[in-house]
């Protein structure tokens, strides 16, 4: 019986685990295959779920063994258990815990904390990382559908899509200001033409609630905040 095909692998035996680096080893997207052995009605099929890498088309429990391995020779378990305490605390499809450790693995092997775009690249590094997030380009944004002031990355505003970044409060996807930094320190304000240099918002608190683009019920501004 030979059900191995040509690229595939399925033992840590036939990798390189001590040479073997993160982007040999990066999960760039799942395989499946039906493998059959034997003739006619002996014919048996059995399934391989694999993980096409640089490397090949590693089965994927092996992969998982791979990653945990080359993790651990980085001596990055550290960040690994901080990629799964991250997972479980946005676990919305409440995943089982070993899900969530096969997807801090991906995560991980593509080394998704180093990367700017990532949506959670700002809060995780806040977090866990503080002198990476220190050197990141923080940019204050207000998104449409928060209106409240956050922090994004200048990669996440230069692939904005559509005009629309990951709200850092709520995730969705919205069109964002740009604040100035008094508007940042003071509140949000787009300037309307109730928007005066010197005074700030003179809009009468009265209309703000149907005429200022960024009035928000629950947060009311005070009128501190709009002189
Ligand atoms: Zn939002």
């Amino acid at each position: 019986m030979n059900t191995r095909m040509k690229g595939h692998i399925n033992t840590l035996l036939e990798i390189d685990v001590a040479a073997a680096t993160f982007s040999d080893i990066r999960w760039h997207y799942g395989t499946f295959n039906t493998l059959s052995s034997g003739e006619g009605r002996n014919k048996t099929y059995t399934y391989r779920n694999g993980v096409k890498t640089d490397l090949g088309d590693i089965e994927e429990s092996v992969w998982y063994r791979l990653a945990e391995a080359v993790i651990c020779r980085e001596g990055e378990q550290q960040i690994l258990s901080w990629l799964i305490e991250w997972e479980s605390e946005h676990n919305y499809s409440k995943e089982p815990p070993a899900m969530l450790r096969q997807q801090a693995l991906k995560s991980h092997a593509a080394r998704i904390f180093d990367c700017p775009q990532w949506v959670h690249y700002v809060p995780f590094n806040k977090r866990y990382r503080p002198d990476v997030y220190a050197q990141a380009h923080i940019v204050s944004v207000v998104n449409t559908c928060c209106k409240k002031i956050g922090e994004v990355t200048q990669e996440q505003i230069d692939r904005a899509y559509e005009g629309t970044v990951c709200c850092p409060h709520c995730g969705r996807w919205s069109t964002f200001i740009i604040p100035d930094k008094r508007e940042a320190e003071h509140g949000p304000c787009q300037k309307c033409d109730c928007n005066d240099p010197d005074m700030g918002c003179t809009m009468p608190s009265i209309d703000r609630n149907y005429a200022c683009p960024i009035y928000d019920r629950q947060d009311e501004p005070t009128a501190d905040k709009h002189s």
